[in-house]
Order: C-alpha cells, then structure tokens, then sequence
C-alpha cells in the first residue's frame, strides 16, 4: 500500500469510529473545518493533559492562563501580523488553483532529497555489507550533481523569502520547471502576499464598530498577560507562562486533513528568560520538547530538527520539530527565540512599562522569550498516524488496530460479559462500576467476542476484560491485551492496579523529568 492509500484509509478510519468529522457535513462540509467526535475529544483532551501536565506540574515556574480569542486589534499592530502575516499565493490559470509559492518551491527541494536517499537506498542493496554511505554521498557523481541543484536552489530560496522579493519567488517556480500537480501546466500569476488573519466586528455599527481579529496564535494573550502574572503569581525570573486555545488562520492551501486547517488549537508555552541567556534555553527547551514526544513512544527515528533558514521578523534562532507523517516529515512544533521583539513593541504601542526588575542583578529590563508551540491538532495527526496498523494474523484473518500510548487511548478498559444470560452482565457492570471512577470504561455484550475485540482494537482500547461463569466462583477475569492479544486470567481485584500502571502519566512525564 503506498503511504497516500494509508493515509486515506486513516482518515476514513477517524470518520468511521467518531474520531474525526468534517464540519458541516450535512451541508457538504466547510473547507479546512473539522469536529472532533466522541473518540476523538478524548484522544485530544489526554494530549492536552499531557502537554498540561508536563509544563505545570513538571516545572514550578511555569503557570498556566487562559485568554479571551478577541484582543484589543493593536496587539496584532505591534506583534507584526497586521503588517506581516502573511504567505505568498501563486495561482495556476490554467486549473484555477491557489498555492502557496514557498510550498511549492520547498517540495521541489525535497524532489531532490528524495532522489538523492533513492540513489543511496540502490547503492546500499548493491553494495551489501561494504557499503559506506557517508563515502558515497560525499562522491557519487549523479548524488553530487542533484546535492548541487537541491543546495542552489536552497540559497536563492531563502535570500528570496528574507527579502521578501515575490518576483524572485515566482521566477524561481518558473525557472525549475515548477508545474502545477492538477493541470500539470507553468502558467502561473505573479506572486502575491495574502494576510492569513479572520477579522469581525465588534459592537454595533451605529456605535462605530470596532475590527477585530480571530487570534492567529495564543502567545499574545501571554505578552500582553506577562506583567499581571509575574506580579500576582510574585514569579521570578527565568519562569515560564502556559495557555492551550483556539487560534486561526485563513490558510490560502488548507489541504491534508487535519495537518492544516483555518481553526485549530495550539499549546504555547511562553519562557522569560535574562537577555544573553536566551541561546542557552532555546537548546533547553529543544531538547525538553523532544523527550516530551519520544517518551510516548511512537518510534524516535520518527522525528527531526528543521533549523529555520528564514526567521520570523522576532526571532533569532528557530528550530521545528517534525514529525514523518504519512505524506514526509513535517512541523509538528515550533521552537522560537524570540527575543524581546513582542514585550518591547508591546511597551511601545501601549504606552505601559512591561520591564522586569532583577532582584539578582540589581536591574530592570524587557526579558527575552523562548517559545514552545505545538498544535493540538497536529499532534492528534501523528499519534493517530503513527497509531494506524493494518495486521494479518495467524489464522489468515486480518485487524486494524490503533496501538496508541495507552495514557492517550480514548478508553482504557472494555467489559464484556461472555453471554448475555447467567447473571454475567451484572457482574461485567458491578466490576465496570467499580473502575470507572479511575478510568473510562466500556461496556459491550453484544456480538462474539472476537468482534467486541475488533471493535476494540480499532479504537486503541488497550485492555479488554471478558467475565465468563468462572468468574462467578473464582473471581478472575480473562485480560486481553490490544497488541500483543495475548490473554492472561488475573483476580477482579487486581484489575485496578495493572491498569492504573500502564495508563497513567505518571511513567511518561518521569521520562521527561529525567536529566
Ligand atoms: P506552517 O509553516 O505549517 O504553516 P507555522 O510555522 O506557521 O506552520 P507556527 O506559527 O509556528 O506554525 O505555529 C505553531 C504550531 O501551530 C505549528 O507547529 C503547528 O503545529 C500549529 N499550526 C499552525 N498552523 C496550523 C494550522 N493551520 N492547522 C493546524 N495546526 C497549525
């Protein structure tokens, strides 16, 4: 199955067990809109408890907020979106469809990096054992020669975006024979810059209605929030400010399921540091938010560093944290430094003073910030991505099953009375309602049990708990596990504790805890 099939097969997957719906579906839907269903609210909250949990509870200077989405509209004047938020558009006249030209532009370079890890996977088969790839790539004439086009096209990519020269943009797409995946044509308009933020009004017009915009990102409500939690949580510098919330964006190519979509949500993580020290805890933290992802499990060859060759006008350094989704490797969290570019312009249009004095250094100044965003939604889509398997087992039948972090798994425990007579459906409820203070359970007695597994399985319950009439007099029950199947009988009473163990948090926030 090529990776395209899968991901299909993923997303019908999420509409089919309440995972994922388009929104508006009854309607025909709204582009780049989706709802979470009964599965997929769960799957989202844990993600966010753990996100919540490792900043909070993990460090005792960071505190969380809770901004309103509508702000005063200066704060997107002197955050810079006003004037620069924005992605350059190109459009095919030919298909009548909109691109984005840095995208287009970036997935030729990856054409190239993909032909380049070709010609090395052929060399390896050939050469077997002796094959020394660091030697190859180094000399391969076809390699080098595709490493130099892929290396001259990077460099007049990025002066073009840090100039923000469009016309330069669009004659890149001409000259490397960019053509549009839909017509297959180059018959491009000029680049253009579009601004990616909603706007409403606010209050009625006769009063002189206000502008204001739908929030872009969450961190501005932590700028503009800074000086009232540093002073009433008496926070001391370095600390840190946590918000999870809504933020969205107009995006011109809102494709890919829920990887790029107009609402979204984003967990940011605000960090004040001392000006000069700020390099030192952009690697801190770097480093912290890649345990935070390899502790779950997923697989480590799965994620990668992209340092940023165009910084945003408030950084100055940036690094992404990318994850191999079913379509490559992409930004799953951003890592900014950036500087003190927000609290600075910030003092500056609003007039208010937002320095901080340092007892330590016996001076006040605008402290610099280290960022952490990473996106709810586009975290969901790598959990579940890298959750989706498709098994052929022993007896020539066939599972789809989601191996999802059991402390992220929607529901933790299935109950199935064998048969539904005999008095086992109560005695499947009474243990249920013994577990679901700690855990969320379900019930099901309907079909065999091998469908109540499959059942199970598709939606990543990691624990299934079959009573059958033995249970009546030994009280045991037989335990399946989701990925290995195997089946174990164990006391009713030892139930609690080899669940909690392997459902908690507890296990993954002590891996990040770890030095
Ligand atoms: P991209 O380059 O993919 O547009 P970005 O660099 O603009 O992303 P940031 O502004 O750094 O993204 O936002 C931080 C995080 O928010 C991203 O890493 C991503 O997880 C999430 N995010 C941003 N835009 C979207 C979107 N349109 N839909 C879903 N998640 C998003």
């Amino acid at each position: 199955m090529t990776q395209e099939e899968v991901f299909k097969k993923l997303i019908s997957h999420c509409k089919e067990y309440g995972f994922v719906f388009p929104s508006s579906e009854i309607y025909d839907g709204l582009s780049a809109v989706y709802d979470y269903g009964q599965m997929g609210v769960e799957l989202k909250q844990n993600i966010k408890k753990y996100w919540w949990d490792s900043m909070i509870l993990l460090n005792e200077n960071i505190v969380g907020i809770d901004s309103a989405i509508f702000m005063h509209p200066t704060i997107w004047k002197a955050s810079g979106h006003v004037d620069a938020f924005n992605d350059p558009l190109i459009d095919n006249k030919d298909s009548k469809k909109r691109y984005r030209a840095d995208v287009l532009i970036e997935e030729q370079m990856a054409k190239y990096d993909d032909k380049i890890n070709k010609e090395v996977e052929k060399a390896a088969k050939r050469f077997g054992e002796s094959f020394d790839e660091a030697m190859f790539r180094q000399t391969n004439p076809r390699v080098l020669e595709t490493a130099a086009k892929r290396d001259e096209l990077h460099e007049r990519f990025a002066k073009a975006m840090n100039d923000n020269d469009l016309a330069e943009l669009r004659q890149i797409i001409v000259d490397y024979e960019i053509t549009c995946p839909i017509s297959g044509t180059r018959n491009w308009t000029d680049v253009r810059q579009f601004n990616l933020m909603f706007s409403t009004e606010m209050g009625s017009t006769a009063d002189g209605a206000m502008k204001v915009y739908l929030r872009p990102e969450t961190a501005q409500g932590i700028f503009v929030n800074y000086i009232n939690v540093q002073k009433t949580g008496r926070m001391r510098i370095p600390f840190g400010i946590a918000q999870i919330g809504k933020a969205f964006r107009n995006e011109i190519v809102a494709r890919q399921f829920i990887f790029r979509m107009r609402e979204f949500e984003q967990m940011e993580m605000q960090f004040f540091v001392r000006p000069g020290e700020e390099l030192k805890w952009f690697e801190k933290w770097k480093e912290t938010r890649l345990k935070w992802h390899k502790a779950l499990g997923l697989g480590d060859q799965k994620y990668r560093y992209h340092d940023h060759d165009k910084l945003a006008h408030y950084a100055n350094a940036a690094t992404d944290i990318e994850f191999e989704m079913p379509f490559g490797f992409k930004e799953v969290e951003g890592i900014h430094s950036r500087t003190n570019f927000d609290l600075g312009s910030h003092e500056k249009y609003s007039g208010k003073k937002l320095q901080y004095f340092d007892p330590e250094l016996n001076e006040s100044y605008v402290p610099y910030v280290i960022e952490t965003s990473i996106g709810v939604d586009r975290m969901f889509l790598s959990v579940m991505s890298a959750a989706y398997c498709e098994e052929k087992l022993d007896n020539g039948e066939s599972r789809v099953v989601l191996k999802l972090p059991a402390a992220l798994a929607p529901i933790k425990l299935a109950v199935f009375p064998l048969v539904k007579k005999d008095g086992l459906p109560d005695k499947a409820r009474e243990i249920m309602n013994d577990l679901k203070f700690d855990f969320k359970c379900m019930y099901d007695e309907k079909d065999s049990i091998g469908k109540r597994y499959r059942r199970q399985d598709a939606i990543g319950t990691p624990f299934c708990i079959t009573v059958d009439h033995d249970t009546l007099v030994d009280n045991k029950v037989t335990v399946r596990y989701r990925d290995t199947m195997l089946q174990e009988r164990i006391a009713i009473s030892d139930i609690k504790n080899l669940i909690s163990e392997q459902v908690s948090f507890k296990s993954l926030l002590k891996k990040i805890a770890q030095d």
